[in-house]
């Protein structure tokens, strides 16, 4: 028979940890400060104190310091967007997201609910060929199927009569990477953020003159408010979702126009979207390129009411808030930290593919044309320097507003009551004092995530509901 210790011993060093830790006499109090945080991977360890005084009698009415907590120290969440960096948080992040589009859809968090009058419509908008790639096939088809083609001037076959399930890991890889237009790629995605700002105008453009106003005119009678996510493809190429409505002038309280319906604004969306023209700066080694959006455009009107056509306001809502938990990492696109170094380039865990568009976001970052892309920098997502998620101002409300009313809520149900903040004086100290878990405290904030993930808002049913008409034909 082993004695205690030695059984102990046998354990793994996680496990060793989690007993130790259970048997420590703060463990009820960390436990809670662990679900405090919904289990995050990587909480931030914070210590310091709070005190608010009455201003006139200096009266503390509250006090809050991390002297008594375990280890003298508060945990709080990481608060990080990516699945892969953190699961919980995520999470989070995905529900707020949730919240943030569907205001914007059908009302609340100060939105009326008049908006699902409003012209709405879900567009996505893709990115140009760079070169041909495999791609999925449907089950009859074959995936670049010409009978007469010569091979490239490297060689290769210009066709590929295979079919390929999303599984299969050619899909999304060139025929010849070395025909492929590496540069032109990464310059496209440089100029998104760019091409988006002109499709914007051109949707406005093109609704005041169906309208028969000059351009100067549009503010004074609508409004054009979005949010959109961009999402990697299989080939490393972003598409951009976005949910676009018409409002009244003065924004979501202010009905839109006569003349701005769902098929003018599908109109005007469709002529701006093919519209867009920009060149990429002049470089010896590149030319001058022209940008534009790719061919496939898919654009939805949605439905106001339950018995019209098109897809339901919180299936698109849930659609768009499953991509803001993905990073370039998640579909495999690039990494979630910078590169700072070509070794760093040729040691990422990466596809050929993505390292080539990393090489070549590296290759055209050093050159004094294209400093302002910043290329270096944003070798990482291969070029792409856009938020995630971005939103116009009158869309709806912010994730600073949603995080505030998710903290006052978490106060409540902990019996907090912060009193009335007029009449008194406020003095906090906090300082970082490291982050991140010791193996045992992973383990136990894992399972902690993982129940509490069970009750999420954003259930996995609503997810699944959502892909059921998602823009998966557009697959490349
Ligand atoms: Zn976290
Ligand atoms: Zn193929
Ligand atoms: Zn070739």
């Amino acid at each position: 028979m082993l004695d205690r210790a030695a059984r102990l011993r046998q354990l793994t060093e996680a496990d060793q940890d989690v007993i130790r830790r259970a048997h420590a006499p703060e463990f009820a109090r960390w436990l809670e400060q662990i679900a405090a945080t919904g289990g995050c991977a990587h909480p931030i360890h914070l210590t310091g104190s709070t005190t608010v005084r009455d201003t006139h009698s200096g009266e503390i009415l509250h006090h809050y310091g991390t002297s008594a907590e375990p280890g003298e120290r508060l945990l709080v969440r990481c608060r990080n967007r990516r699945a892969t960096v953190c699961a919980p948080c995520s999470r989070l992040h995905a529900g707020d997201t949730f919240q943030l589009v569907r205001a914007g859809l059908v009302g609340g968090k100060a939105v009326p609910t008049e908006v699902r009058e409003h012209p709405r419509l879900f567009v996505t908008l893709t990115a140009p060929g760079f070169g041909p790639v495999h791609r999925i096939t449907a089950e009859t088809e074959r995936c670049r199927p010409r009978r007469y083609a010569a091979p490239c001037g490297h060689g290769r076959p210009t066709r590929c009569h295979a079919r390929h399930t999303a599984a299969d890991p050619l899909v999304g890889l060139p025929l010849c990477s070395d025909c492929y237009d590496y540069s032109g790629h990464v310059l496209w995605h440089a100029h998104t953020g760019e091409l988006w700002a002109r499709f914007a105008r051109g949707v406005r453009r093109a609704l005041a003159s169906a309208a028969g106003l000059v351009q100067a005119e549009f503010p004074a009678h609508a409004r054009l408010s979005f949010a959109k996510v961009a999402e990697y493809q299989r080939r490393a190429a972003i598409h951009v979702h976005a949910v676009v409505r018409l409002d009244g002038p003065a924004g979501p309280h202010d009905p839109p126009p006569p003349w701005a319906t769902a098929d003018a604004v599908t109109a005007a969306v469709r002529a701006a979207a093919r519209a867009v023209r920009i060149h990429s700066p002049y470089s010896p080694a590149t030319g001058e390129r022209a940008m534009r959006w790719g061919a496939q455009l898919d654009v939805r009107p949605l439905r106001s009411s339950a018995g019209d056509e098109g897809p339901a306001d919180e299936a698109v809502a849930a659609y768009v808030a499953k991509y803001v938990t993905k990073g370039a990492s998640d579909t495999a696109a690039g990494t979630d930290h910078r590169l700072t170094c070509p070794d760093d380039i040729e040691t990422a865990v990466v596809s050929p593919h993505v390292r080539s568009l990393m090489r070549a976001c590296w290759r055209l970052g050093g050159l004094p044309e294209f400093a302002p892309l910043r290329l270096r920098a944003w070798a990482h997502t291969l070029g792409y320097r856009g938020h995630i998620l971005t939103k116009s101002r009158a869309y709806s409300t912010t994730y600073a507003t949603l995080r505030a009313e998710r903290a006052a809520h978490e106060r409540t149900a902990a019996g907090i009551d912060l009193p009335d903040d007029s009449g008194t004086t406020t003095d906090a100290y906090w300082r970082y004092v490291g982050s991140g878990h010791t193996p045992g405290a992973a383990l136990i904030a894992a399972g902690i995530a993982e129940d509490l993930a069970l009750n999420r808002e954003i259930a996995s049913a609503e997810l699944k509901h959502a892909g059921r008409w998602g823009t998966e034909q557009i697959t490349t």
